[in-house]
């Protein structure tokens, strides 16, 4: 968070939002730079939800007072959001949730549990699905996109620690939780499209090639300390890294320019998930094979070029074929939308 502020403060912290909110409305080759800059100095990771995935959806579904209130507080850092998608019985086949929001006057009832809401603990408010119609047929059509304050009574919020050791998510629940019907993002029961938008931004977002440039630094720094580095057999497989890396910075580039452009990323927000993921998943296990015997350890391995991670970004890559929809998912959705194979 000080990282935020810092940003924040110096007017950096929203480049691809438009000026009008308090971002720099930066040009794509800006954002690009930036991107990189960032990465190559080991910039610490942003919480995005508000940034990347509640603002975007703010701008083009909320009303006007909605946008008043909680689009500043991003910008400022003063609010973190939280993503309630997922719940116990409600992953790949979202569509299927059942946390109840009941329509009482002016007001909503919501009752029932969230799972795997990233930084839930440390969140301010979070944007959630919920069932408002549970006749509906299909399922998709009684489901609402609400804003709910975390710090309403009768929420309870218990973390869940990863493989990498750290609380990155926890169980969200639900008793009976008094919600403003004003808190409604677009229309009744018309959560689903806007929950739609949203995960595109998102698997565009978590594909941002930040991280993989961050990976090849790393990869960079331990191979020089341990010696790889000469090994002209490891030169070829991180030039091929390198190459893939550059290969998804190109994907990202093209699409955060169809979507600057207006149009919502479609079925080409999975074909780069994927690509990102299991690029990301491939450099931590270079990271593995640069490190060699340190790899065994558990913290920071201390070289003559600076300490080097290697078992914590190992770890923490395993998640990224998961969140924003599983790679499964995300072929699935190829095979139906762009292959046209039959279900
Ligand atoms: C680190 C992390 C952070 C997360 N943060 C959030 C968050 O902030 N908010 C939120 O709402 N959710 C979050 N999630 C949840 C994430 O979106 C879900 O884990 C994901 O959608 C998968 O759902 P599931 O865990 O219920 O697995 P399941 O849906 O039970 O899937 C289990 C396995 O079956 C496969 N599978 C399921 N259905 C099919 C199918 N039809 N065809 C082929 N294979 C299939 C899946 O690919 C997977 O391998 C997070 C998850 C992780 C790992």
């Amino acid at each position: 968070m000080p990282w935020y502020h810092t940003l924040s403060r110096k007017g950096w912290i929203a480049p691809h939002w438009p000026k009008q909110y308090g971002g720099m409305g930066a040009t794509l080759n800006e954002q690009i730079i930036m991107t990189e800059e960032l990465a190559r100095v080991g910039a610490p990771h942003l919480p995005v939800q508000g940034l990347n995935h509640i603002g975007p959806i703010l701008m083009e579904f909320a009303t006007d007072a909605q946008k008043a209130q909680h689009l500043p507080p991003i910008i400022a850092g003063t609010v973190i959001w939280a993503q309630g998608y997922s719940e116990p019985g409600a992953g790949s086949d979202l569509a299927s949730l059942s946390t109840r929001a009941t329509l009482d006057g002016d007001q909503f009832v919501v009752r029932g549990q969230k799972i795997w809401t990233t930084w839930a603990h440390h969140s301010d408010w979070m944007f959630a699905l919920v069932r408002t119609d549970p006749q509906a047929q299909p399922r998709q059509a009684g489901i609402s996109f609400l804003l709910i304050d975390l710090h309403s009574p009768g929420i309870r919020i218990r973390p869940i620690k990863t493989i990498a050791g750290d609380d990155e998510f926890s169980e969200v629940f639900f008793d009976d939780v008094i919600v403003p019907a004003e808190n409604l993002v677009g229309k009744l029961h018309d959560g689903w499209r806007i929950a739609n938008a949203l995960l595109g931004h998102e698997r565009l977002g978590t594909s941002n090639p930040q991280f993989a440039l961050m990976a090849i630094e790393r990869i960079k720094t331990m191979a020089r300390a341990s010696g790889i580095m000469a090994d002209p057999a490891f030169q070829d497989r991180l030039a091929a890294a390198s190459i893939n890396v550059t290969a998804l910075s190109a994907l990202f580039s093209h699409a955060v320019e169809l979507t600057n452009n207006g149009q919502s990323p479609g079925p080409e927000s999975s074909v780069i998930k994927i690509f990102a993921s299991e690029l990301l998943q491939a450099l931590n296990e270079l990271l593995i094979e640069a490190a060699g015997g340190h790899a065994t350890t558990e913290k920071p391995i201390a070289t003559d070029f600076g300490e080097v991670d290697v078992a914590t970004p190992f770890l923490q890559a395993r998640r990224v074929t998961i969140y924003g929809g599983s790679s499964e998912i995300q072929r699935n959705v190829l095979a139906r939308r762009v292959l046209n194979l039959p279900n």
